[in-house]
């Protein structure tokens, strides 16, 4: 494959996604190289259905492979919220802190037996041919009582992942990339896009 577009303005998302896919693309594109590049509006139900509508604008508006995703928390006890209102749970523009207080309060008295809790990230693949492809990964665990470590981002210091005994934010990064929901699609996509490319290889 020789060129994908990956739909985010997002730097930092660039350079770990050109990381990932060393060596598997010629060219990776940002939403910023193009002018007029459209702000898709995420409105929609699903992880699924977000990213899906990104990615077709982005392979649409462009003309070549596009890659978008979407991700959020999803906590048992409140239905599935915040889900995909995870990055404007407190307000549009919330910043982490007032989300987690949000969360905080929507959880406030739960037992520890009733806060589990999934990361969850959606990426869509889609091309200008009509190709599409998502790829999903998950990561389980349990929401603290009050915030614990001060790394990544979002949600991470309140939630407790499954069998590390420590919140996503007291995991170093490495040990983050290793298990977290992001870092499984991405595996997914990566494998996608070898196979891809051997099948290119023997037409
Ligand atoms: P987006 O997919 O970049 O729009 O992210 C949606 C929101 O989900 C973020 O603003 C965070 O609140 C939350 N989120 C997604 N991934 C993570 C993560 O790895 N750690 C903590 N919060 C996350």
């Amino acid at each position: 494959m020789r060129h994908l577009v990956v739909a985010t303005r997002n730097k930092g998302k660039i350079i770990e996604i050109s990381a990932l896919l060393t060596g598997l693309v010629d060219k990776i594109s940002s939403a910023s190289e193009f002018a007029s590049f459209p702000e898709t509006v995420e409105d929609r139900a699903t992880f699924e259905e977000n990213a899906l509508k990104k990615a077709r604008e982005a392979a649409w508006f462009t003309g070549f492979p596009a890659l978008a995703d979407d991700s959020g928390l999803v906590v048992n006890f409140l239905d599935g919220r915040p889900g995909v209102f995870s990055a404007r749970y407190a307000g549009e523009g919330a910043s982490d802190s007032a989300n987690n207080t949000r969360l905080l309060e929507e959880l406030n008295g739960v037992s520890n037996g009733n806060r589990q809790a999934e990361f969850v990230c959606v990426l869509a693949y889609v091309t200008p041919e009509g190709t599409e492809q998502l790829f999903s990964g998950r990561v389980a665990g349990r929401i603290l009582n009050e915030a614990k470590g001060d790394g990544g981002f979002g949600y991470d210091p309140l939630f407790l992942v499954d069998g590390f005994g420590r919140s996503m934010a007291e995991l170093s990064l490495t040990e983050k990339n290793g298990i977290s929901h992001r870092a499984q699609a991405f595996e997914k996509f990566r494998e996608y896009l070898e196979q891809s490319n051997k099948k290119e290889l023997i037409l």
